[in-house]
């Protein structure tokens, strides 16, 4: 298949780009739950935690936090752990072949991650937690005394207790799985060009592409896989796609003598480390917002912070910045499958904090429907549909 990649570059990074880069195999349960719900109020950002609404833009989140109420009902958690489950199943074996077939297996690092407290009541908190959850194939087990002590050496805070998670990853640098992707799809005779798609719709049984230079572009088959950005395109095709930016952001700068260690976790301060390469990421928060709202500067100033005080080696140099959205839906389930309001679109989008996670099995799904085979897994759970029900 020829294959041709449309990109509204001035997006410029987003957040495939703005990511932790975790492979996070151990959260099949959607965070549309009533134990997600009981524990919102505790993790505001005003009283020092990662959530946080933009009061401005509720007209943007507001009818979202209607359908997400809904999605929390114990039966729909219930059926979207068994989907989600699924899905997480299969994207550490589409990670392994997708790096292969890229001939860049040291793009993914199987090592797992860390999660610390500082406490010990956070501690005990959070180790009844995640005692409860479902963390499907991964084992959660006790920090080693070599992992314990190799971590209490990089941070400046006594750590009080720690889980090690295996089965876990990360990639080892996004930037570079960006090029590597964009390289090999241009060696195979893919090719791209940039600009916003405005309108897809039907032309004798084809979808029909309006970009907003004018350009006009017509397909056997078109994928939407926009992010955040594919709501309003899936809604001009007769869709009712109901995603909401949840903005993250992370500080970035030279990883200095933080060695090899895995993602980690701190979190008391809901704030994951990854190392990519010779450059350490902190990221954190969930902000509901309009996605072309302005960034929050206040979130950045609570990021250094921690990184001040963990005595992290991002924290002695000028960092850089960046803030994205994660598209969600509010059954927190990826919506995948084949449009049947317009013959030849496949939509891909709404894949909330996992998106870096299931985006290879993601492809093999995407790739299955345009080949006209039955994908390996049901797709009927992430069929877009189920948002005109009710
Ligand atoms: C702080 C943070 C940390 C995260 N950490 C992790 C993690 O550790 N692990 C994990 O699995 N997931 C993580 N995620 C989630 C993950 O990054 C996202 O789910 C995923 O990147 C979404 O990918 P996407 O391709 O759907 O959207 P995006 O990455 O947003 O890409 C969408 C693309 O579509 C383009 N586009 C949009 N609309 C149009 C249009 N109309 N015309 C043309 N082009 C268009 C945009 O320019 C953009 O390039 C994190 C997210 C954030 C914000």
């Amino acid at each position: 298949m020829s294959t041709l990649i449309i990109d509204n570059a001035s997006i410029g990074r987003p957040a495939s780009y703005g990511n932790a880069g975790h492979i996070a195999l151990e959260q099949p349960t959607p965070l549309a739950s009533q134990a997600v719900l009981r524990g919102a109020l505790g993790r505001l950002f005003a009283v020092g935690g990662a959530l946080d609404f933009r009061l401005r833009d509720v007209a943007a989140w507001g009818p979202w936090a209607l359908r997400y109420l809904r999605a929390c009902h114990p039966d729909a958690t219930r059926s979207g752990a068994r989907a989600l489950g699924l899905l997480l199943a299969a994207a550490g074996p589409a990670w392994r072949s997708l790096v292969q077939d890229l001939s860049a297996p040291d793009l993914l690092i199987e090592h797992g991650h860390l999660l610390v407290w500082e406490s010990a009541k956070a501690a005990a908190r959070g180790r009844a937690s995640w005692a409860a959850a479902d963390t499907g194939s991964v084992r959660i087990r006790d920090l080693s005394g070599d992992e314990r002590g190799t971590l209490q050496a990089r941070v400046a805070v006594p750590l009080a207790d720690g889980v090690a998670f295996d089965g876990t990853g990360q990639i080892a640098d996004v930037s570079r799985l960006l090029a590597t992707l964009d390289e090999v799809h241009r060696s195979r005779g893919g090719e791209r060009r940039g600009g916003r798609v405005v309108e897809v719709r039907e032309v004798e049984g084809r979808p029909h592409l309006t970009l907003d230079d004018g350009a006009t572009l017509t397909s056997d088959l078109v994928v939407i896989a926009g992010g955040v950005g594919s709501g309003a395109l899936m809604r001009r095709a007769g869709h009712v796609a109901p995603v909401v930016a949840e903005r993250g952001y992370h500080i970035e700068g030279p990883a200095g003598d933080w060695g090899d260690l895995p993602p980690v976790v701190f979190e008391d301060r809901a704030m994951i480390v990854t190392r990519f390469a010779d450059r350490l990421r902190a990221s954190s928060f969930v902000e509901f917002a309009a996605s072309g709202s302005p960034a929050d500067p206040r979130k950045w100033a609570r990021l250094r912070r921690h990184a001040e005080a963990l005595g992290l080696p991002l924290a002695k140099a000028d960092t850089t910045t960046w803030m994205g959205a994660r598209p969600t839906l509010p059954d927190y389930l990826p919506a995948i499958g084949r449009s049947r309001k317009i013959g030849g679109l496949i939509y891909a989008f709404g894949h909330q904090h996992l998106g870096l996670t299931l985006s290879a099995v993601t492809g093999e799904l995407i790739g299955d429907l345009a080949l006209g085979r039955t994908p390996a897994i049901d797709l009927s759970p992430f069929d877009i549909a189920r948002f005109e029900r009710g």
